[in-house]
């Protein structure tokens, strides 16, 4: 993957029409000259990578809020696709809003990563969103949070679910002992890739893509080796920027989440995943089943 950049983008927006309790980020109300704020960057950031050309690029939104009911974002993902040189487009979101642009989607490039929050939507209507999808032939996962007391509403959910799509698992890691051996057993059963998230893999000192041949950018163009650094290595508008990439060790204790050490060279996670490790899919699931 030396020839291909794969870039996370989070600029400003911060609002969210949900309100889960395990939510990190703020759940805040931007205004409307904050939602043209974002947008505005959003523009500016697609217009460089329109620029990148020829070299191949992979894009992950990981807004703090919920992007995707934002038109600028739509636009955004849709125009990705239409550059010849944007191999992936792929976005998180809790896949509230509504899906008919989408008919208009590159199928090749576009991807969503679908997380469902259980107090916050019906699973029914959930599924009935991921049912769409296939429908239509768009690629994404499906995850949740593997909160003990959520336990029977994610069975729901995996009986709801075509065989054949994959649902990840991210595990509640704030208490050591927060599953005993049963939770794990149940939450591996759900998602067979869940011993994986439930590590916090040692990273310290070790070879990870981040700062190389990914990183993540802000909505000032900010670069950082990944979220969880904080340190910016340069700016993508700057003209010398691919020359501030290049192969590192990483400075932190450990990483825990799947965008992180999706890129830590000893777990060869590209193996499992293929062409599907910025959205999350692995190779042996199903990515978009159309036909369904
Ligand atoms: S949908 Fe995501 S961003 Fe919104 S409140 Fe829930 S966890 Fe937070
Ligand atoms: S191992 Fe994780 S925290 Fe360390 S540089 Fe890579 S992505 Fe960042």
């Amino acid at each position: 993957m030396e020839d291909r950049w794969d870039i996370l983008y989070r600029g400003p927006l911060s609002s969210c029409n949900y309100a889960c309790g395990y939510c990190p980020f703020a759940k805040t109300r931007n205004t409307i000259a904050e939602l043209r704020d974002d947008a505005e960057k959003l523009v500016r950031f697609i217009d460089w990578i329109e620029c990148q050309a020829p070299r191949e690029i992979g894009v992950l939104f990981t807004p703090w809020g919920e992007a995707l009911i934002h038109r600028a974002y739509q636009q955004a993902l849709l125009r990705l696709g239409s550059m010849p040189h944007v191999r992936r487009a792929a976005i998180q979101t809790n896949l509230a809003g509504n899906l008919k642009w989408l008919e208009d989607a590159d199928r090749e490039t576009l991807a969503l990563w679908c997380t469902f929050h259980p107090t916050e939507t019906k699973v029914e209507k959930f599924a009935a969103k991921i049912r769409q999808l296939r429908r239509l032939g768009i690629r994404h996962s499906v995850g949740t949070v593997g909160v003990k007391e959520h336990f029977p509403v994610i069975t729901e959910l995996r009986g709801l679910l075509p065989d054949d799509t994959y649902l990840w698992v991210n595990a509640i890691k704030k208490h050591p002992r927060y599953y005993g051996d049963e939770h794990v057993e149940f939450l591996s059963r759900i998602d067979p890739h869940f011993p994986v998230n439930l590590r916090n893999h040692l990273s310290q000192g070790k070879a990870c893509r981040a700062g190389h041949t990914s990183f993540t950018v802000d909505g000032d163009g900010h670069a950082r080796r990944c979220h969880f650094i904080d340190r910016s290595f340069g700016n993508i508008h700057d003209v010398d920027f691919a020359e501030k990439l290049r192969p590192r060790s990483c400075p932190n204790a450990v990483c825990r989440c799947h965008i992180g050490y999706a890129n830590l060279a000893e777990l060869k996670l590209d193996r499992i995943y293929g062409e599907g490790l910025l959205e999350r899919i692995p190779a042996s699931f199903n990515a978009s089943a159309g036909s369904s």
